[in-house]
């Protein structure tokens, strides 16, 4: 497959200018999933190379959708990941400029290490496990705690 992000340093010096628009699968950028996240669709980005005096300019913008746990509730939920590209590569004898392992970066440093599902995900309750988005649990969660439930969790139910 012919890959957008090495840029050709002469073809560059000619247009001074050169617009990377599309979309590609994660993979191809070595967005790859994990236990935790997963990259269900295609990386978007929108790259305007340019050449200065000094060397290269890379500025834009990617996109991708992601699918992550929530922190509170452990639910899985899609939302976009969207990351801001900015770049300088000082003037080298280089034929080409491969920026795909910078893109990648740009992309993971996005991945929120803690993410949740809605700014009031309510979570899940501490004792029974409930999903408290869906209404309230019969714990008593406004104290230290309920005897009857913390004797039960000595029993170490599944
Ligand atoms: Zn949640
Ligand atoms: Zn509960």
């Amino acid at each position: 497959m012919n890959n957008p992000f090495k840029i050709s340093l002469a073809q560059l010096e000619r247009q001074k200018k050169i617009q990377i628009v599309g979309e590609l699968p994660g993979s191809f950028l070595g967005v790859e999933d994990t236990e935790l996240t997963r990259f269900p669709g295609p990386v978007a980005y929108d790259i305007e190379v340019g050449a200065t005096v000094g060397g290269t300019v890379v500025r834009g913008a990617i996109s991708t959708p992601i699918v992550s746990h929530c922190g509170r509730c452990m639910k899985e939920f899609t939302h976009e990941l969207e990351a801001e590209v900015c770049h300088f590569y000082d003037k080298s004898d280089d034929i080409e400029l491969d920026i795909a392992e910078d893109i990648r970066e740009d992309i993971l440093l996005e991945v929120p290490m803690n993410p949740l599902c809605s700014e009031d995900c309510r979570g899940l309750c501490l004792k029974c496990g409930a999903d408290l988005n869906q209404g309230s649990c019969k714990c008593d969660n406004s104290g230290g705690g309920n005897l009857a439930w913390s004797e039960l969790d000595k029993l170490d139910l599944p």
